[in-house]
């Protein structure tokens, strides 16, 4: 039993320290053993705490043991060994966004939902890598090393939160935190073969997560499965008085929402999102699902979102003019790195010329000049008006059906390199990802099969604040198939 404890699911580990036949303890030494074991391979983490997670975990054992004499249940996360995407801030550990701009940045606050894990009693392991800034599909843009797909080192695990990802699909964490801003939640869940969910805009606190564009960026649960996504979920949800843009709806339970029956429910599928340049394996992996959802009892129904096609052009309007704006603070003076200089402007340039990588630079110099004078009503307002539209066929389609489904992403993880030299390529990774960002729902992705042996991943989209719709169809699929259950062969 002790060598597979990081296998385990969150669910299934606080059941085994409800009953007493495990401690934190064990489970977070286990986690940090098989670290000790991969991480040179699979290179997840660009901090490690075992000092600090075993301390929690004491502390949890010791809380859990009074629970326990008590007769009292306690929170699914007590105790449960868990990784942080590393642009979340955590008060004391350095918080570096994978940027040499923030390498040695220890904010003086944690962010929201790490105050939330914390109160549940969950051991933080550590800070997972991530494309500079969360800018990026495959993990290569982190300042620092790229992180590989746990199935295969040779591939990446997606992106920009690969290193929560891979560090879920590799146990060196039970569960993760990610952040999704066009899919970097979903994408690297499906390439690396675990389960991603990205909540609606609004619904989970965005308070110390470092911005990149504000008014797509959320973060979300990357899991093992459907049921730890659900459970994760209800921690990390609700409303902030810290963020303005965190609505005040009531935060359902999501594991009531987990009844494997789909019965009579209303699936979508987008025929936009079955296009030239999608992967055979993919699309057959994602038919095969259609399949079975349909063998279940669900009601499926072919739909259309004509403005499909305009998500990625709008996307890379908008959200580099909001990074441009957002990313203005690092000048030196503030926080992060810093360079003199006999002037300042010289000193602006050599600090943010030296601490910016080049996608990040990319994005700045895009979105400055599509929100610069001239030019803001032809691109940036151009592009909010076309954002609408593709809010409207969502509103629309959620009128005829309770879900819609397809790929996370149009292929399987791709080798490391293969798409670094050629931004477009790598930004064509995240097409059916991107236009739930811009609407403002939800989806999740989950495992679905494997093409040429790599992770499918099938994406249940839902509307805004309709979590539970996506968590019941996507947790009625995975009953009904093990996809879940596969480990890479580490
Ligand atoms: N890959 C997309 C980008 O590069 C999305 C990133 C994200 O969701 N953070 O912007």
């Amino acid at each position: 039993m002790e060598s597979a404890l990081h296998h385990l699911s969150i669910y299934q580990a606080h059941k085994l320290l409800k009953e007493g036949q495990t401690t934190s303890v064990e489970l977070t030494e286990a986690v940090l053993r098989q670290i000790e074991k991969v991480e040179g391979l699979v290179k997840a983490y660009i901090t490690i705490t075992p000092e600090l997670a075993l301390k929690q975990a004491r502390l949890a054992d010791e809380k859990i043991l009074r629970h326990r004499k008590a007769g009292e249940s306690f929170s699914p996360l007590l105790g449960i060994p868990i990784s942080i995407k590393d642009i979340i801030c955590t008060e004391g550990i350095r918080t570096t966004c994978a940027s040499r701009i923030l390498e040695n940045f220890f904010p003086p606050y944690d962010a929201t939902v790490v105050e939330k894990l914390k109160e549940a009693g969950a051991v933080i392991v550590g800070k997972t890598n991530l494309d500079e800034f969360a800018m990026g599909s495959s993990t290569e843009n982190s300042a620092f090393f790229p992180t590989r797909n746990p199935w295969d080192l040779e591939r990446v695990p997606g992106g920009s939160s690969g290193g929560s990802a891979a560090a879920v699909a590799a146990g060196e964490c039970l569960g993760s935190l990610g952040t999704d801003t066009g899919g970097s939640v979903r994408q690297p869940a499906a390439f690396c073969g675990v389960t991603g969910l990205k909540p609606s805009y609004g619904r989970v606190s965005r308070y110390g997560l470092v911005a990149f564009a504000s008014s797509l960026d959320q973060i979300g649960p990357i899991t093992k499965d459907v049921t730890d996504a659900a459970l994760l979920l209800s921690v990390i949800a609700g409303h902030d008085p810290k963020d303005s843009t965190s609505v005040d709806y009531p935060v359902p339970d999501y594991l009531k929402a987990l009844v494997p029956e789909v019965k009579g429910v209303r699936v979508g599928v987008p025929k936009e999102y079955f296009i030239e340049g999608m992967e055979e394996g993919v699309e057959k992996a994602i038919r095969e699902a259609i399949d079975c959802l349909e063998e279940l009892g669900a009601e499926v129904v072919e739909i259309s979102l004509p403005h499909t096609k305009y998500a990625l052009p709008t996307y890379y309007l908008i959200a580099p003019a909001e990074a441009s704006a957002n990313l203005a603070r690092y000048d030196g003076v503030k926080y992060g790195l810093y360079i003199p200089a006999s002037e300042l402007w010289e000193e602006y340039r050599l600090t943010r010329g030296n601490g910016f990588g080049p996608e990040v630079k990319r994005r700045i110099m895009l979105g400055t000049y599509a929100l610069s004078a001239g030019y803001y009503d032809a691109y940036y307002l151009k592009a909010q008006k076309v954002r609408t539209l593709i809010k409207k066929d969502f509103d629309e389609a959620f009128e005829k059906v309770d879900v819609i489904v397809a790929p996370t992403s149009p292929t399987v993880a791709f080798k490391l390199g293969e798409k670094v030299e050629d931004p477009l390529k790598m930004y064509l990774s995240d097409v059916f990802t991107i236009p739930v960002n811009l609407a403002g729902i939800c989806a999740i992705s989950i495992p679905c099969g494997f093409s040429e042996g790599l992770p499918v991943g099938l994406q249940v989209m839902g509307p805004a604040f309709g979590e539970e719709k996506i968590l019941r169809v996507a947790y009625a699929y995975e009953q009904a198939t093990q996809w879940h259950l596969k480990r890479p062969p580490l």
